[in-house]
């Protein structure tokens, strides 16, 4: 478990997942300018709406390492790259000027060393994590639809690819937080764009698609049909 944990991310330049990813933020950015023209939004409102579909584009593949996962870890990996730079220095500094008492080298020993393991866990890890971070701003600004989403990425960072998030029940579970967000944000085509946004991605990785072989398991927890 430890071992899996501490794995070099895979796939931070996914062979699959880059490609995929670009396929499904084309048929999300369309899908968020098509919702937008259709509920003739003003120029601000758009962009929200466009930025919902295309997020609901990916989501789904907030299982693995796709482009959404990345973006959404990044913040983790410069905060831990900052981290650990910064502590280093002072570290180094403190050392040369001062004196430095037993307790403060083994702490700071200490910090370095959680540091440098949570710069190899892997990328679902730090997903996991980062939905915490989410989740926890969400709340404070009493954003629902925010601590929805927060609690949608930590459950898909833990489940298998191409598992309930590419099933029905990811579907109904991801537009619902949209139509939260459409209370919290008084959009009512937010709903919309997440609904067709997540649905694209559903599509596009059915076997409707020709050469998609693998197709999904629309009927989750039942195995078949797969689609
Ligand atoms: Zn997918």
């Amino acid at each position: 478990m430890v071992s899996h944990l501490l794995d070099i991310p895979k796939g931070t330049k996914g062979a699959g997942g880059r490609m995929n990813g670009k396929a499904h933020l084309a048929v999300g950015l369309a899908t968020g300018i098509g919702v937008s023209y259709f509920s003739q939004s003003t120029g601000a409102e758009a962009v929200v709406i466009t930025s919902v579909a295309t997020i609901a584009s990916l989501a789904p593949d907030l299982d693995t390492a796709g482009s959404l996962t990345h973006r959404l870890t990044k913040p983790f990996r410069v905060v831990n790259r900052i981290a650990f730079m910064l502590l280093l220095s002072i570290f180094f500094v403190s050392y040369l000027s001062t004196e430095v008492s037993s307790e403060m080298l083994i702490g700071g020993i200490g910090v370095l060393l959680t540091l440098l393991l949570l710069k190899r866990i892997t990328i679902k890890f730090q997903l996991f994590i980062m939905a915490m971070v989410i989740g926890i701003i969400g709340y404070h600004y009493g954003y629902y639809s925010i601590v929805l989403f927060a609690l949608y990425v930590g459950v898909a960072s833990l489940l298998p690819h191409r598992s309930y998030t590419h099933s029905l029940i990811g579907l109904v579970c991801f537009s619902y937080i949209t139509y939260q967000a459409s209370i919290d944000f008084g959009m009512e085509p937010l709903f919309l764009a997440g609904f067709l946004g997540y649905l694209s991605h559903l599509l596009l990785d059915s076997r409707c698609i020709p050469g998609n072989r693998r197709g999904i398991k629309i009927l989750l927890p039942f195995r078949r049909p797969i689609v």
